[in-house]
């Protein structure tokens, strides 16, 4: 007879039960530890926390094994208590298949907010050129073109997708401005994307841009496919939504023209004559009088397709995963031959000396990011990357957060990629660092990550430099690298002393960029 409820049967229950709970904590502990910090927007791999996104990366990845043991163990004596004491057993059941949809339906949201675009970004990313293609792709443009530079195009890119959002939200007539930039089709699919009511469209802030696709190098027209992931707002009828996009760019140009130098590649000029963009009542340029719809003298973009879009604003407190940081470093092939015709071409250069200034840049920006004190990272980023890195901190602060990074310190550096044009040089330097990465709200409570967990990553930086300051040694102290005063920039990154713009890298080196493990791609 079955004597069910002995007292040792209790006791194996309550052992299940333990070993059930303390199954699915140790796996929340997992899967908790996939993250922290925030998302951007909708990419994880375009988390741009000009520093961090992150909890803790300490302990835990040790308990797999365990982990599966306990479980396996849990599972046979579930099945046994089923079986022989099905009072116990079947409820218990029932508990646990709850417990699993509950937790994996919980996973399957972050998964969702933290990741869909990722994978959206990913999927296209297969069907598309590899970044070894482009660069040669680029490089066999530049023989045709010398002055393309890769550093231009992007501010180039960065610049008109700002300013078509910024214009479609002032309807068709400012948006038709960009006509010598935006085809009909272009201007048309921007439009449609318009709700009733657009007031305005602001904080457009480009995260990510790749170009995916090079092609017709061997024709008289080159064309580029571009990717975008960004943020922007809309305003309503005065109420506001935030939302997260991604876009298909198609751009063409005549292969054979001589790009434009960095000053007049802003898109707010007309690419003809180089005049202030203004149209006839034509549409033509009220300078030159040409009506540009092709890309003969300038990048054209042909169309624009929205990929995906969702009402998101950015996600400050939701668990990112820390991915990639053992992944092997993605180097430039013929990286070392690269290497060496730079440093030829360079006799002034040090790598001791640049990467002391990358520290330093690095440990100016963790404290800046930390402390909210975002100006003080002005003098060591590019326009692009301080707008989007000061658009974060600002959002912090809307919801009355802080990301704070306490500690970190670079564990290694590893230098990837060189890159010299017309214009600029470019260094790649792949970043390993460790920091207590935590986000806090207004009364010091911790929402994400940890403060007493080191957590360690890893992440590509770009610094640029304009050729002009090639004869320059890197300066690893914090003074104007052009007059030597203590640095104290304006808004636009101006040395108050001087006036000379530190930020375009016209005196040495300067941020250009941030890319995570996983979406880098060289
Ligand atoms: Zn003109
Ligand atoms: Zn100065």
């Amino acid at each position: 007879m079955k004597r069910w409820l002995t007292p040792k049967a209790i006791y194996r229950a309550a052992l299940v039960v333990a070993v059930i709970a303390l199954s699915a904590f140790l796996a929340i502990e997992v899967f908790g530890r996939v993250g922290g910090g925030h998302s951007y927007g909708g990419g994880g791999g375009s988390r741009s926390s000009g520093s961090r996104g992150g909890s803790s990366s300490g302990g835990g990845s040790g308990d797999g094994g365990a982990l599966v043991y306990l479980i396996f163990q849990a599972f046979r004596f579930l099945i046994y208590l089923t079986i022989q004491y099905p009072l116990v057993g079947i409820p218990l059941d029932i508990a646990l298949v709850a417990g699993a949809v509950f937790f994996f339906r919980r996973k399957a949201r972050a998964m969702t907010t933290g990741f869909s675009s990722m994978a959206a970004a990913t999927r296209s990313y297969e069907s598309s050129d590899s970044s070894e293609v482009v660069a040669r792709g680029f490089e066999r443009l530049r023989k045709f073109d010398p002055n393309f530079s890769e550093i231009v195009f992007t501010d180039f890119c960065y610049a008109l997708y700002g300013k078509a959002h910024d214009a479609r939200g002032g309807g068709s007539a400012k948006l038709d401005l960009f006509s010598p930039y935006l085809s009909e089709e272009a201007r048309r699919s921007l439009l449609e994307r318009n709700p009733q009511g657009l007031q305005e469209v602001k904080g457009i802030i480009v995260g990510s841009m790749r170009v995916e696709g090079i092609r017709g190098l061997d024709t008289t027209v080159v064309g580029l496919s571009l990717f975008f992931e960004s943020n922007y707002t809309e305003v309503v009828q005065g109420s506001e939504m935030t939302y997260y996009a991604s876009e298909r760019w198609e751009l063409a140009r005549k292969r054979d023209v001589l790009s434009p130098p960095p000053a007049q590649a802003t898109a707010l000029h007309c690419p003809r004559c180089g005049a202030p963009l203004q149209r006839d009542t034509v549409g033509a340029c009220a300078f030159c009088g040409t009506k540009i719809d092709s890309g003969e003298f300038q990048w054209f973009v042909k169309n624009i397709q929205l990929v995906e879009r969702e009402a998101r604003g950015p996600q400050l407190t939701s668990d990112v995963q820390e991915v990639g940081t053992n992944y092997e470093s993605i180097v430039q092939p013929n990286f070392p031959a690269i290497r060496a015709q730079f440093e030829l071409n360079n006799p002034a250069f040090s790598w001791g000396q640049f990467q002391e200034r990358a520290r330093l840049i690095f440990t100016e920006l963790q404290g800046a990011w930390s402390s909210m004190n975002w100006e003080k990272a002005r003098p060591h980023e590019t326009d692009n990357i301080f707008q989007m890195h000061q658009y974060w901190i600002d959002a912090y602060r809307r919801q009355q957060l802080r990301n704070v990074v306490d500690n970190a310190a670079i564990t290694a550096i590893q230098p990837v990629r060189i890159l010299e044009d017309a214009f600029y040089q470019g260094i790649t330097l792949r970043i390993w660092a460790q920091g207590l990465d935590y986000t806090v709200d207004a009364n010091g409570r911790i929402l994400s990550g940890s403060n007493r967990n080191l957590r360690q990553w890893s992440e590509y930086w770009t610094f640029i430099r304009n050729k002009q300051a090639q004869s320059n040694e890197a300066r690893t102290d914090l003074n104007c690298p052009n007059c030597g005063s203590p640095l104290k920039v304006n808004a636009s990154g101006i040395c108050e002393f001087c006036g000379g713009k530190i930020t375009s890298g016209e005196f040495d080196w300067v941020l250009s960029k941030i890319e995570q493990d996983e979406s880098y791609s060289g």
